[in-house]
């Protein structure tokens, strides 16, 4: 039997982030995972670091993409079929909380939550994480004037995040900032405080400092038989037993079978998402990019320019749609000239989504403390720093930090505190 102080199941960057600074604090940490670290959705994603971007999923702009693409088979969204009454009563949900007002709660409270993020990667930084990190902002592209105002109006975060605001830049401006930009892009918006990350360097950098620090790391470890022993608890992982004084569920779309072990029930489902990685891209992109009409995120690494989008509900699998993943490369020639690449083999991710499209975070009621911290949709590489400092506070001495309030566990729960098993 291994014993520790908190076990953390999940090597995803809300793991990784959370264990990193329950270590950093003194505390004797197990992380265990499934795959392999960054093997969920925490390499496979575009790397923004979007504090201006925090629309919850759910929204009344939400609701008109649904209606223009859900149906299509290349579109950048799709609501499939499963034949479950949870995954109805989830996109009910879904719709409920795409409300104006559930919106705006939402918003709020995910935009003072997100402005921590950079100086979380700041603090992660100073300690010694190594990342691929660029500080451009992210850059808006659109093919149609009429979509800049009220695309600025929405980027309102930015401001309550502590960052510049976002500026409307016309097309002559857009040409200055990129010049492979080709001549159908009519304006764009600069939103200067954003910046992006390699995700995979991200979650090597904190695999490091994890170890640096002291976290004992077992990946190919899919965790079962998790036992609530009252003051602790025991689970194994893989061939190994565990005991500790509370354990953490970081385990993305995953942490609802988890959660699910000890009778609570966590209503987290995969947002599927698509993308393509050109190690040779046939035009040279400086800035993190939105190609807004299509909803495909472009990204600049060192090691290649990556493009990603989708939003695909009712398909919890690694499977990818190739019909589906190729509409997001077909937007590239609208926006970049000339683009003449061949398609490398797609890679697919699953956000864990909520059905407010809030993350979940905090203690669960059970007998001995366990805590979850998933559902961070959109915004898990954002997020997931400030969510690992925050979440390690409550661990370690309790201190609930208002910011976590919006995000507690308890608001799915039923009258007993439980809820039916998702
Ligand atoms: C196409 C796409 C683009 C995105 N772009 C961005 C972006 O630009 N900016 C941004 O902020 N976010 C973005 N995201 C979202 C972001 O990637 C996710 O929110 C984030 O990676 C979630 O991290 P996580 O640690 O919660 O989960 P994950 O990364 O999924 O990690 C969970 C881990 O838990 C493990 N696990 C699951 N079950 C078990 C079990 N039973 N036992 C042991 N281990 C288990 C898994 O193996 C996995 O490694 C994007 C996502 C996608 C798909």
């Amino acid at each position: 039997m291994t014993r520790s102080d908190v076990v953390v199941v999940g090597a995803g960057v809300v793991g990784l982030s959370t264990a990193f600074h329950l270590a950093r604090k003194g505390a004797k940490v197990d992380l265990v995972d499934a795959g392999e670290a960054g093997s969920g959705a925490s390499r496979s994603n575009a790397g923004w670091i979007v504090p201006s971007m925090s629309e919850p999923v759910p929204s009344p702009a939400g609701l008109r993409t649904a209606a223009k693409w859900a149906w299509r088979t290349d579109g950048p969204l799709k609501v499939g079929f499963e034949p479950s009454a949870t995954y109805v009563h989830f996109l009910a949900r879904m719709l409920m909380a795409s409300r104006p007002s559930a919106f705006e709660r939402g918003l709020e409270a995910t935009a003072a939550l997100a402005a921590g993020a950079i100086a979380a990667f700041d603090d992660l930084e100073r300690a010694g994480v190594s990342v691929e990190r660029h500080a451009d902002g992210v850059l808006l592209l659109f093919l149609d004037e009429r979509g800049i105002e009220p695309h600025l109006r929405d980027l309102r975060s930015a401001e309550r995040a502590g960052l510049p605001p976002a500026v409307a830049l016309d097309a002559r401006e857009v040409a200055d900032l990129e010049p492979g930009v080709g001549p159908k892009v009519v304006g764009g918006i600069l939103c200067p405080g954003d910046q992006h990350v390699d995700p995979s360097s991200l979650v090597d950098g904190l695999m490091a400092q994890c170890r640096t620090v002291g976290v004992r790391i077992r990946t190919g470890s899919p965790v079962s038989d998790l036992v609530d022993a009252g003051d602790r608890v025991r689970l194994t992982a893989g061939s190994e037993r565990f005991e500790a004084g509370s354990l953490v569920i970081a385990a993305g779309v995953g942490s609802r079978h988890l959660a699910a072990q000890l009778g609570v029930g966590i209503p987290v489902r995969a947002g599927k998402g698509y993308g393509f990685d050109f190690l040779r891209p046939p035009v040279q992109v400086r800035h993190a990019v939105y190609l807004t009409d299509h909803k495909v995120a472009v990204t600049p690494m060192d090691r290649g320019l990556r493009i990603a989008g989708t939003m695909e509900f009712g398909s919890e699998n690694g499977t990818v749609d190739n019909r589906r993943a190729a509409g997001i490369a077909r937007a590239m020639p609208s926006y970049f000239s000339p683009w003449d690449a061949e398609l490398p083999q797609p890679w697919c991710g699953l956000r864990p989504m909520s059905p407010d499209g809030l993350p979940v975070i905090g203690r669960l009621p059970t007998r001995s403390p366990v805590y979850v911290a998933t559902g961070h949709a959109m915004l898990g590489i954002t997020l997931g720093p400030v969510t690992g400092s925050l979440l390690s506070s409550l661990v370690l001495d309790g201190t609930h930090s208002p910011l976590l309030e919006p995000f507690r566990p308890s608001r799915f729960l039923g009258r007993r505190g439980r809820h039916p098993r998702p």
